[in-house]
């Protein structure tokens, strides 16, 4: 079967291949560019699974709203916070409770508070730092060392493990960048790029030689900084009231111009280079349907790009399964809250790795964003797997359950069945930035300019965030947008 738009009066016709974010972002800008430059365009979004949004999912279940995938995203980038606001979704936006702003560390068996000040690897307040009882005085002491050890040789790359050590010691990794960091990654901060993920703290060092003055000083000059590095308007992590879904919802119900196929994964793309102008795209699909296009973007995971290019450009699908991946599990427990004798007084806690533990990092949802739950009840999220705990997220539900409520009752009293349980996968869903990321990044980008009219999107380059992924999504319609849509000069 052929499904190309070719019949009709010859509107450029573009296929994105892959519906989470990245991909959905990317069809919403080529409407927008389609009717800011009048230039009519098709589209067809082909997605493997039964339903859009990749990773971003959430259930209403009695009065609890379970976020199976991300939460929430940064206000600080602006592209998430940018598409919310072009959709009218601004009214919907809901910043996190500042009345519990804290973050919890499990030092010991027991939740510690973040020391007051603390950016991610490095405290700004020494105060609080003094009286903080997750360091010992050797690795306090350590850490001040930072003030006068001098600058490293300028090298290419390095992981985030290898810079806290030098910089900071082995007790600000352990405790707090491993657990802070590596989570949000899900990675081993021994093989994670500070390049790719940390830009700032590389920067940091190369500009003020010490991460803690530096810290330091960006807080004197912006207090905001240090409490909430999002500025005025919103706080730091922003969500929608009926959660992250509604981002998607909305992406989708605003798509006009364009086919959206939900259980359509496609098989391989194959390139037809006739001539710069009539350079043509054949994307194959699993049911033997094909998709003529002038312009594709692959938003899949990096593995998956590799297999569809892998017929055209062997050395483009080599470059793309250098990247890794790592698989997570979310577990969502809803319970009475006078089962739980925590006083929940913060949006949740990390767990270093030291501490031998079974859960990477516990959000108390409830508390971090209102609606979540009924009043005299909350709601608790836990994550279980990652790179570093990959065999954990082979157990099957009953183990995780058993796994997740033998911690909340260690770390948090709770001793109670949940009212609730909701286990949601995630399988190789995180890309790993390992140690020379960039480097490969541009290779592939590279690489793929090869080819007019292709480009990339999604999580597994230049950043995993969802305004990440938005921009990333937005900037591969632009660049498809002017090489095979918008009229020549
Ligand atoms: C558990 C979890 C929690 C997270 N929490 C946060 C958070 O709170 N804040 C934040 O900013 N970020 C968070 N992230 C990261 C962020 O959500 C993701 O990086 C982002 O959503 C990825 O979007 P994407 O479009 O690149 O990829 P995906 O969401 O993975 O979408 C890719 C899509 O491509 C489809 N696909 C794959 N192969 C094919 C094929 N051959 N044909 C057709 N379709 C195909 C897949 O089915 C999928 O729908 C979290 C991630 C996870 C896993």
């Amino acid at each position: 079967m052929s499904l190309s738009p070719e019949s009709k009066p010859r509107a450029p016709h573009i296929v994105i291949v892959g519906g989470g974010i990245a991909g959905l972002a990317a069809a919403h800008r080529l409407e927008e560019l389609s009717r800011e430059r009048e230039q009519p365009l098709r589209f067809t979004l082909l997605e493997a699974s039964d339903r859009l949004g990749g990773v971003i999912e959430t259930e209403q279940r009695d009065d609890f709203l379970f976020e199976l995938g991300p939460d929430s995203f940064i206000s600080e980038k602006p592209w998430a916070l940018a598409l919310c606001r072009r959709l009218g979704l601004e009214p919907e936006l809901l910043g996190t409770n500042d009345a519990h702003r804290s973050t919890f560390v499990v030092h010991k068996g027991k939740l510690e508070p973040l020391p007051q000040g603390f950016m991610l690897l490095a405290p700004t307040q020494f105060g609080p730092l003094v009286r903080s009882r997750i360091f010992s005085w050797p690795g306090k002491l350590r850490m001040a060392l930072d003030l006068v050890l001098p600058r490293a040789k300028e090298q290419n790359d390095e992981s985030l493990g290898s810079f806290v050590r030098r910089r900071l010691g082995r007790e600000a990794l352990e405790r707090i960048a491993q657990p802070l960091i590596g989570g949000i990654y899900t990675a081993d901060p021994d093989q994670l790029s500070l390049a790719a993920t940390m830009p700032r703290f590389l920067h940091m060092e190369r500009e003020h030689r010490s991460v803690i003055y530096a810290l330091w000083r960006a807080a004197r000059r912006s207090p905001q900084t240090t409490r909430d590095t999002s500025g005025a308007r919103w706080s730091l992590f922003v969500t929608l009231q009926t959660g992250m879904q509604r981002l998607v919802s909305t992406l989708t119900e605003r798509l006009t111009s364009g086919t959206l196929r939900q259980q359509c994964p496609a098989t391989s793309v194959r390139y037809q280079p006739a001539g710069s102008d009539e350079t043509r795209w054949t994307v194959d699909c699993a049911d033997g349907s094909n998709f003529h296009a002038d312009g594709l973007v692959l938003a899949t995971p990096a593995f998956a790009a590799a297999q569809l290019v892998h017929r055209f450009d062997h050395a483009l699908s080599q470059h793309l399964s250098g990247i890794p991946y790592s698989s997570t599990a979310t577990v969502n427990m809803a319970y009475r809250r006078d089962q739980i004798p925590h006083p929940l007084n913060g949006f949740g806690f990390v767990v270093p790795r030291v501490e031998q533990r079974s859960i990477l990092a516990g959000t108390f949802s409830s508390v971090k964003y209102t609606g979540r739950a009924p009043s005299d009840h909350a709601l608790l999220r836990t994550f279980v797997g990652g790179a570093l705990q990959a065999e954990l997220f082979e157990r099957d539900d009953a183990e995780i359950r058993a796994l997740v409520r033998s911690e909340l009752h260690q770390l948090l009293g709770i001793e109670a069945e949940p009212l609730l349980t909701r286990i949601a996968r995630y399988p190789q869903s995180m890309p790993q930035y390992r140690v020379g990321h960039l480097q490969l990044v541009d290779e592939i980008e590279k690489q793929a300019a090869e080819h007019p009219g292709l480009a990339l999107a999604g999580n597994a380059y230049r950043g995993v965030g969802l305004a990440d992924c938005v921009r990333s999504g937005e900037a591969a319609a632009e660049e498809v947008f002017a090489q095979r849509v918008a009229k020549p000069l």
